[in-house]
Order: C-alpha cells, then structure tokens, then sequence
C-alpha cells in the first residue's frame, strides 16, 4: 500500500506531544493516552478500530494524522523452523526479519535500515545499497509481526529481540532508540531490556553515546578479526574505527554501564581461523568482561569466503576455552531460506 499525504505519523509523536497537540485543538488531554494506546499496544491498524472513541473523535483523528501499517509480503519456512519474512513499508521499500525458534527461546532478528551503508564483505545486504532509515514505528512493527508468528505457529510468547538484520542500528541511533524504548514501555510491548540486544559493527563513537546513555540492553560487536590488517579487508568500517578506537570506547562503555559484551565472530576458512587469528581474538577479548560467540560462515552468492571445517573450528574454540574465555558455537539457521545471518537481501522480495 503505497500512501502520498502530508498528514504525519501518529506514531511519530511522544505521549506528551501527543497530549499537547490535541489540547491545542481543543480535545481532551486525556484522551490521547488512549490513542496511544491503541496504536502502540493494541496495534490498531486504523483510526476506525479505535471503538472506546467517540465518532468525532475517530474523524478529527483522520483529519489530522495517518497510521502506517508493515504488510507481511511474504513468509518463507525453513526446515530448522526458521522463519523469514519478507515486509512491505508504506514506501513500497521491503525489509526482512527473521524469526528463529529454539527450545526455550524464540528470538526475532529485525532489521533497522533499508540497505545498509556499510559494505562488509561476507554480508548480503551489502549488495544492496543504503536506501533509508527504518522508522521506529515499522521497527516496532517488524517485532510485533513476528511475535504473532511465534504465538501462532509455535505456541509461544516471543522471548528476544537481536538487532542484527539488515543495517547498522548505531546509524540509527535515534530511531533504535525510540523503538526500544516502546517495545520496553508498559504501554507497549512490556519487554526487558535483558532480551534486546543491539549488534553493532563497531561505530567507536555511538558505542561511548551508549555509554554516556547508560543504556541497560545487551550489546554484541560483529568483530569477525581481531587485527587491524585482517579486519579492514572484510569490514572496511575498521579503516576510519580501527581496534584500538573501538577497545577504547568499550572500555568506556563498560565503566559507565557495567555491561559485558558479546563479541561475533564468524570463522571464514583460511582467513581468521588460524592459531594466531584465536590469539590475537583472546587478546582483543580481555578490555572488557565479555564472551564470544562463534558463528559458522553461511555462503553469500558471489563471496569468495569458504566454511571452515568442522576441526578447525573445533580447534579455534578449544583455543578460547583453554585461555579461560567463554566461548559459544552458534550453528546458523533458516541457511535454505537465505535467512541466517549475513544472508538477508531482499531476495523474494526483489
Ligand atoms: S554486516 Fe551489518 S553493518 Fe555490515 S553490511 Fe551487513 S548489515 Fe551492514
């Protein structure tokens, strides 16, 4: 649904602004608690939904604002149960989110920007250029989507949210922000902070803004190399944020929040699985209580990197371990449906 109007977003709006404007038009302060309500909690996809308002109050509604609405434009099923959803904006751009269910979790990855900016090597919507920023209300709606799919195909409540689908959250800062902030609130999604984490892949000054923040949620780094040479070939992000700025803001960021971090790290066969890559990496990992997460490489079409084998990779944790590090082996998931990390590219969609 494409819409072309001048009226903004109702959900562009903050409670007390919302509250301000419509006493300034000469309705009840109050009653904007409830549209807000109505459009954060209660998912009203129209202003005629909204039944707890008067009819004069629903039209001046319509008169003065829109409500954008994330269409689920298509669902595609892996067979790990993996779920990949292809969503429509209000723009007609399409962005993808993914719901991953294990055991005792159900985790929806979003994403935070049409495109992405950066142009990390091993990453398929590095394909695709930046195009926009995600709103918060369509990053809200992406987690609201998926929680459904969660309730409605596994009987389950959704239990985290990582932002690690198309984008860079931290050149969202803002947008993120006021997203998370709605998904935390009592009148949105009532969620704890203990199970959204924010992936960044190493935007040294927006990792001390978080700190100065003192933001509660968890906070993983795509670091991939633990040297600078290695790093800056497949995350040229590294070039203008080399390792020593990024330790720094770290250690910045864990003095002011007392956070540990979770460092990424994909193994590429070749590349960054050697004894050295695991020693610089434990290296790397002492500046801040951390642990890290070892991610199996899932080809992007066109990429020149290989899946280390089974021993390696074996022996690149048992490195970790040895050194007192905790150290995790993430399996990809939804791999056939172009949905495990790195992966998303608007494929279906395009
Ligand atoms: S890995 Fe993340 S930051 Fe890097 S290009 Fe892909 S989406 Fe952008």
């Amino acid at each position: 649904m494409l819409l072309r109007t001048d009226k903004p977003n109702i959900r562009s709006y903050a409670l007390d602004d919302l509250r301000a404007f419509f006493e300034e038009k000469g309705e009840k302060a109050f009653r904007a608690n409830q549209v807000f309500q109505w459009v954060w909690q209660k998912h009203a996809k129209s202003f005629g939904d909204m039944t707890n308002l008067g009819k004069d109050l629903r039209a001046f509604l319509q008169e003065h604002f829109l409500i954008t609405e994330l269409d689920v434009l298509s669902e595609q099923h892996s067979n790990d149960g993996t779920v990949k959803s292809a969503f429509s904006l209000s723009d007609g751009k399409v962005v993808e989110g993914v719901l991953i269910p294990a055991d005792s979790r159900m985790t929806a990855c979003i994403s935070s920007q049409v495109g992405c900016s950066l142009d990390c090597k091993f990453c398929a919507t590095a394909q695709l250029k930046m195009m926009r920023n995600l709103n918060p209300d369509e990053i809200y709606d992406q987690v609201v989507a998926i929680s459904r799919q969660a309730d409605q195909k596994f009987g389950q409540p959704l239990s985290n949210i990582v932002f690690m689908g198309m984008g860079e959250p931290l050149l969202n800062f803002k947008n993120v922000s006021t997203a998370i902030q709605h998904i935390m609130s009592e009148q949105g999604l009532g969620m704890s902070y203990k199970r959204i984490t924010v992936s960044t892949s190493g935007v040294a000054k927006m990792i001390r803004r978080l700190g100065e923040d003192r933001v509660k949620y968890r906070l993983a780094i795509s670091l991939h190399a633990a040297d600078n040479e290695k790093r800056s070939q497949i995350m040229s992000i590294n070039n203008t944020n080399p390792l020593e700025d990024l330790a720094d803001a770290l250690k910045f960021y864990y003095a002011e929040t007392g956070s540990p971090v979770t460092y990424e790290y994909i193994l590429f066969r070749d590349f960054n699985d050697s004894e050295e890559d695991a020693r610089n990496l434990i290296r790397f990992s002492k500046h801040v209580p951390s642990k890290i997460n070892i991610i199996e490489y899932n080809p992007v079409e066109g990429s020149p990197f290989r899946q280390t084998d089974p021993e390696r990779l074996e022996r690149f944790r048992r490195l970790l371990e040895n050194a007192g590090i905790t150290a995790t082996v993430r399996r990809s998931r939804g791999k056939d449906i172009d949905a495990a990390c790195g992966q998303l590219a608007n494929k279906t969609a395009s």
